[in-house]
């Protein structure tokens, strides 16, 4: 990463400086991606969307919002690595973000791999809505052997809130039985193929019905986007969406938004590009949060 950003970078979110008891966000990053079946390194994600957070001014324009007016704390890493079981993995980030949660904080996770959104998700009663953006549907029962590996992410979220509780958006891959289970089980799902076909303002609609008045966690796995524009990423899927219209459906969201995570960001397979758009995306909903009043 030396030469992608400058040396003396701060190693801490941009404009995330105040103390866990002041801040109404807390960010925490998990370095993890023991089960990463294809090409490891998103546990370098955290970091590198740190470091690329630098780049961006701390006042938006579009949001009237300055972040350094604002409380907003950046934990740093948990202390996970590859030498902990997923189980652990796990383990660590729920009982983290229950913590957060407890004090009526909004989490704010910086991955890593996909599996952690699900103990995140589970640190939440069982009545939050997820809007789950991925290329993949991650809707296997176990992967090589593992329940928690990033393959079966939305599944060990349904598992937690329910099958009426999903919308799974983006998607464009997935094996035959999974698929199967995803149409038997009844999950709410625009494909990027019907996405680019349709509306978008139709789809923004069946979200906003489908989780009306409801609190929403937001999950991006990065390799929703196309690959064009989040090359950084370990299992890139062509035909993705376009980040203009991924902010347009979580800016519809914002008020009954609670928490959310980034995750899957490789940075070893770009030109930072995909930790610039990782970065400017949390950037992005912490400032409609902030400007909308809800935090
Ligand atoms: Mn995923
Ligand atoms: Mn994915």
């Amino acid at each position: 990463m030396e030469h992608i950003f400058p040396e003396d970078t701060p190693t801490y979110f941009a404009d995330a400086e105040a103390s866990f008891n002041e801040s109404d966000i807390v960010l925490f990053g998990v370095p993890f991606d023991k089960t990463s079946s294809y090409r490891k390194g998103s546990r370098y994600g955290p970091d590198a969307i740190r470091k690329a957070s630098w780049n961006f001014e701390s006042y938006n324009f579009k949001t009237n919002v300055d972040l350094q007016d604002h409380f907003i704390h950046d934990y740093g890493n948990l202390s996970v690595s590859n030498e902990i079981s997923a189980n652990q993995m796990i383990e660590a980030v729920r009982a983290f973000s229950t913590s957060i949660i407890e004090q009526q904080k909004i989490p704010v996770a910086i991955g890593g791999e996909h599996s952690l959104s699900a103990a995140v998700v589970e640190s939440f009663a069982k009545n939050v809505c997820v809007l789950f953006l991925d290329a993949h549907a991650d809707f296997r029962e176990s992967y090589q052997g593992e329940r928690y590996n990033h393959a079966c992410t939305l599944r060990r979220i349904v598992d937690h809130v329910g099958s009426d509780k999903v919308f799974l958006c983006g998607l464009r891959s997935a094996g035959k039985e999974e698929y199967n289970e995803l149409t038997k089980q009844n999950i709410s799902v625009s494909d990027s193929y019907s996405f680019f076909e349709s509306k978008k303002g139709d789809i923004i609609k069946e979200i906003q019905s489908k989780f009306l008045n409801q609190p929403i966690y937001v999950s991006i796995d990065i390799d929703v986007f196309d690959p064009a524009f989040a090359p950084g990423t370990g299992t890139p899927e062509p035909f993705g969406l376009f980040p203009h219209d991924v902010l347009r459906i979580i800016d519809a969201l914002i008020p009954q938004i609670i928490g959310f995570d980034i995750t899957e960001i490789n940075p070893e397979f770009d030109q930072g590009q995909t930790s610039f758009l990782g970065a400017k995306m949390i950037r992005h909903i912490l400032e409609r949060l902030l400007n909308k009043g809800v935090v």
